[in-house]
């Protein structure tokens, strides 16, 4: 499928530049984006920096085999840099669609999308995907030990304590350590549940430092234990000075995501209410609906 392409995406290195952005203003950064030393190359515009701002202005879209069944209406949505946004609605309300167009998969039908205030079509698509870290649904491991799956697609010098670094960001390090080997163990097909590949999957797209971190929170993992750690990712991507980034959650457990800092609920390609968990309750509309019919369901 689509998403494989980009499981093999890790080749990112913005480690450096976003440590030496730490505590400088945002302004300084604006203008040396706007620099002359941008690259405006065949294949597209590379910023000298990426601080993670997306825009979804007007956005409409079709699949183009199903030119008939509009997809997203006219959807707006500012995601600032840092923030945790996590996306929920019924399945087929548009979510993945969403990261689809993010991730340049397809173009919007009408509309645009703006990353740091540029057109997302103007800007090289491989610069871009490096400093996107994806997590899909269903994460690609590799049949080598531990390390060099977290390791996978790194090109700057990686020491193992990074990789640890990385798994203990990911809430991996733990059960790492328990396998026969530990980060030289093996993986194959029934080493790992489907919470820990997701888990070794995030700390593959923590490790990268990506500016944009997109998870799709895996259906097949909603165990009690891969939501306590979800959460557990979320706190720590969200708490980590150093590692301030742009987070986009689509979570198809409403309890995983109740910290995020907005929650954007959509219906039939609609954004149809958008606040924090708290605000949405109080709201009584589509969350609060959704919240207690997940809650009666674990009941
Ligand atoms: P889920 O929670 O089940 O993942 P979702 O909210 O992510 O659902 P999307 O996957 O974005 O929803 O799907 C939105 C609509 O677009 C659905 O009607 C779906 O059938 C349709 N759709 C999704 N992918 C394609 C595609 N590649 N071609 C045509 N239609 C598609």
């Amino acid at each position: 499928s689509e998403w494989l392409i980009f499981s093999t995406w890790w080749v990112g290195d913005s480690l450096s530049s976003l440590m030496q952005s730490v505590g400088a203003s945002e302004k300084v950064f604006r203008l040396m984006d706007l620099s002359p030393s941008d690259q405006f190359l065949a294949q597209g515009l590379k910023l000298q920096r990426l601080m993670g701002r997306i825009e979804f202005v007007n956005v409409s879209f079709y699949y183009p085999s199903r030119p008939t069944v509009p997809v997203l209406k006219n959807v707006n949505l500012s995601v600032h840099p840092n923030e945790v946004i996590a996306i929920v609605g019924l399945s087929g309300s548009g979510k993945s669609t969403l990261v689809n167009l993010l991730l340049h998969l397809y173009e919007p039908t009408s509309g645009q999308i703006l990353i740091d205030g540029f057109p997302l079509k103007d800007l090289d698509i491989k610069w871009l995907r490096e400093r996107i870290g994806y997590v899909g649904q269903e994460p690609r491991l590799f049949r080598m030990d531990v390390s060099s799956n977290i390791r996978y697609g790194c090109t700057r010098d990686i020491k193992q304590e990074d990789v640890e670094w990385a798994a203990k960001q990911a809430y991996a390090h733990n059960f790492i350590s328990s396998l026969p080997n530990g980060y030289k163990t093996i993986v194959d097909d029934d080493l790992l549940s489907g919470g820990q590949k997701q888990r070794i999957a995030i700390a593959r797209a923590i490790l990268r430092d990506p500016t944009i971190l997109i998870l799709d929170e895996a259906t097949s993992a909603l165990d009690a234990e891969s939501e306590h750690y979800v959460k557990g990712v979320l706190r720590a991507v969200r708490n980590d000075l150093k590692s301030k980034r742009t987070v986009m959650v689509i979570a198809h457990r409403l309890s995983t995501i109740q910290a995020a800092d907005r929650i954007v609920v959509m219906d039939g390609g609609q954004i149809v209410e958008m606040g924090d968990h708290w605000e949405l309750l109080t709201k009584d509309g589509l969350y609060a609906r959704l919240t207690k019919r997940q809650a009666d369901a674990v009941a």
